[in-house]
């Protein structure tokens, strides 16, 4: 006797009902990893009826298969012509019944919308079928439509719209049940094909992104760089971030994914290449932070016979194309609080504005220094749209005030004004509101911040020394009164606020000083809170004259070395002048290195050096510098090798593209420029890495776990 039919998405719900199948959100079985199992009422299993069933699945799966994968071509976007018939692929979407003889719809596709519309006037024509067969489709499933142009919106070949009046429409697959689909859903990273399916910011900028790349590379080429390749299975060598091993089946021997491909760039300007380039990507095994990926991309350069100077020209130029090569392609969506691009010619420009648009940059771009950078904003990559700068104040201020906010001995006190928009009396009510919210929501390292929490003082005429009585009037008089100096604390209004921190009385070090990150922190929460316009503008600069070495830490295995400090870049890095080569020898920690960074509104972008050419000189730094060790010097014998064999003199440059193409895109996290980003623990939650290793892949690769037999 012939078995009821068994439909597949039938199939899909009899397994996921099996305990320790399904997960709580989507069914897994639905995935068929394995063959699906037959579930018959029959309590016979003889093999006979194996077989029957397996004919029957089978006969069912050739069934669903014919009907969902044969379909006609799309056509071309020549052929879009009004009066014409066409068919286009895509999902469907936003079904509207106007009435029972009317149904509009849209289909998603990657170009101009479309609106198909299905009407008929008498029952069982094939106008009618069309219309049941349409309706009778799970919204969100991907379809062929066939229909005649009604009307072509925009300009041909840029429409933002098309009508089509519906001829037929073919499903190739059925959207489930179970995923439930509403406006501005949040998927679980497990289902990122579903978030980038409904979300339209995060399908715009990934379809931006290859075009930003596009054009990087076409202004490279027109340089007269060339693009190589280099290995990804590379090997352990202390170049500064801790690396991804990746074992053998040769005993004892293991690559190392590449940090970056300094090594090889460095080999290819020995080897005579003038320009190279490369999209490449990098992995360290770092601890993450919310812009950090464990593998990310850089477009990655080196210039031979070149300077930094010349490098800093270069990345310049590129980077200063791009705003109107962009503007050329795309316009802005605003939606809320999300802005980002989509292509001029397709995905349905139908909230898009042209007041929004890439400025053009200035350049040559700005230029700091470490140390300026450190004193006036307090961090090693400022924000310049932070309308406000750091101010050393101690010398203004009464050692009451300064043993009241710290606890050290002689410290070095620092200090900003921020006027909120607008000031005046109410200002002062609403700045004082806006400090008690944030001293209230101080991450701990400023709040537990062992040399003193920062402490906030609102400028208001109403109350006694204006608010700033606890600075004495000697404190209030040095800091206010016109010979001061002090610039912005020179005019202050009401509703100004005054922030006030301590440090040690020593040279910088590091990438930011707790008064830098509270500036930040006032920035960023004075613009969500309306009190500072939103700044669109990209604020480029370079910050230059870093220190060559930085103390070791914990976090950053650095060189390796005896001398308890590492290279503060790469070791690779050139001293800045003669000067700082005979530091080298003297004081090392004071020499400073020929490293630039380029910075974009407090995002660090990219970072690059003059390198050194001269085997001995690189020999001499990581040996007697650095104290590595033999064997740490040897591992990077081959490089010692190149340099030694008249490498000229070069330079370069790596650009973190993934943060390039979140800041053009106005979105401040990569992970919304990245198809499949990493979890803040370094797992990749669609497809659950890294995965367990089983015991004879480790025996493939002669491994055992540590403490076992
Ligand atoms: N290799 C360096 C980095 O990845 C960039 C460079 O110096 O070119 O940061």
């Amino acid at each position: 006797m012939a078995q009821p039919r068994v439909s597949l998405r039938r199939l899909c719900s009899i397994r996921s009902q099996v305990p320790g199948r399904c997960s709580s959100y989507l069914p897994r079985s639905c995935l068929l990893r394995t063959p699906p199992r037959l579930v018959h009422n029959s309590s016979k299993s003889a093999s006979g009826d194996n077989v029957d069933q397996r004919r029957i699945l089978g006969q069912q799966l050739r069934e669903e298969w014919s009907k969902y994968s044969l379909f006609p071509r799309a056509s071309k976007a020549a052929e879009f012509v009004e009066g014409k018939e066409v068919t286009v692929h895509g999902f469907l979407s936003r079904r509207r019944v106007k009435h029972s003889k009317l149904v509009f719809a849209d289909i998603q596709v990657n170009g101009p919308s479309i609106q198909i519309t299905s009407s008929f006037v008498d029952l069982d024509t094939p106008g009618h079928l069309t219309s049941q067969a349409l309706r009778a489709i799970p919204l969100y499933s991907p379809v062929s439509v066939t229909g005649t142009i009604a009307k072509i919106h925009g300009e041909p070949g840029s429409a933002s719209r098309i009508d089509l009046d519906l001829n037929s429409i073919q499903p190739l697959n059925a959207f489930p049940k179970d995923i439930i689909v509403s406006d501005g859903v949040q998927f679980p990273p497990s289902s990122r094909h579903l978030q980038i399916r409904f979300s339209d910011p995060l399908r715009a900028r990934l379809l931006a992104r290859p075009q930003i790349g596009f054009q990087l590379r076409k202004s490279l080429n027109g340089l007269g760089f060339t693009e190589v390749e280099t290995p990804i299975l590379f090997k352990s060598t202390p170049e500064g971030a801790r690396e991804f091993i990746v074992p053998t089946r040769r005993k004892g021997l293991a690559y190392a994914l590449p940090q970056s491909p300094q090594q090889y760039k460095q080999i290819l300007m020995s080897s005579g290449v003038r320009g190279y380039y490369q999209f490449a990507r990098c992995f360290r095994d770092e601890d993450l932070r919310a812009d950090r990926q464990p593998e990310f991309t850089q477009l990655d350069l080196e210039m031979g016979f070149a300077t930094g100077e010349d490098v800093m020209r270069t990345i310049e130029s590129l980077v200063s194309e791009l705003p109107a090569a962009l503007n050329a392609q795309f316009r802005m969506v605003k939606n809320g609080d999300e802005i980002y691009p989509i292509s001029k010619h397709g995905l349905g420009p139908k909230d898009a504005t042209d007041d929004l648009q890439w400025l053009d940059l200035p350049s040559p771009f700005p230029r700091l220094t470490y140390q300026e950078a450190m004193a006036r904003f307090g961090v090693d990559k400022p924000d310049l749209r932070v309308p406000f700068e750091i101010r050393r104040v101690d010398q203004v201020l009464t050692p009451d005030f300064i043993s009241m906010i710290t606890g050290l001995e002689s410290p070095i006190v620092d200090a900003f004004r921020f006027r909120p928009e607008p000031t005046g009396e109410v200002a002062s009510d609403s700045s004082s509101a806006f400090v008690d919210d944030l001293m209230k929501s101080l991450p701990s390292a400023l709040a537990k911040n062992p040399d003193g929490a920062p402490v906030a003082l609102v400028f208001n005429t109403k109350r006694p020394l204006c608010g700033l009585s606890s600075l004495g009037h000697l404190g209030f008089e040095g800091l206010t009164g016109e010979s001061s100096g002090l610039g912005d604390f020179e005019d202050l209004e009401d509703g100004d606020i005054l922030v006030f921190q301590a440090r040690e009385n020593k040279a910088f070090q590091g990438g930011s000083t707790a008064l830098g990150t509270a500036r930040n922190l006032v920035y960023q929460s004075a613009v969500s809170k309306g009190l500072l316009p939103r700044d669109l503008s990209f604020k480029f600069l370079w910050v230059v004259d870093f220190p060559l070495f930085t103390p070791d830490n914990k976090a950053d295995p650095g060189q390796g070395g005896q001398a308890g400090f590492s290279a503060t870049h790469h070791p690779f890095t050139a001293p800045l002048t003669d000067e700082d080569v005979e530091l080298l020898a003297t004081d090392p920690l004071k020499a400073r290195g020929d490293h630039y960074d380029l910075v974009v509104n407090g995002v660090e972008l990219g970072g690059g050096s003059r390198r050194i050419h001269i085997a001995k000189m690189q020999e001499y730094i990581m040996r007697e510098i650095l104290q590595m060790t033999d064997e740490g010097v040897g591992q990077f014998s081959h490089l010692l090798e190149a340099l030694r064999a008249g490498c000229p003199p070069h330079a370069g440059f790596a650009l973190g593209f993934d943060r390039l193409v979140a800041v053009f895109t106005h979105t401040d996290s990569v992970r919304d420029v990245i198809a499949f980003p990493k979890s803040m623990k370094g797992e990749d939650l669609t497809v659950k890495s890294p995965g367990r290793i089983t015991s004879s892949q480790l025996a493939t690769c002669h491994l055992a776990f540590a403490g076992r037999k």
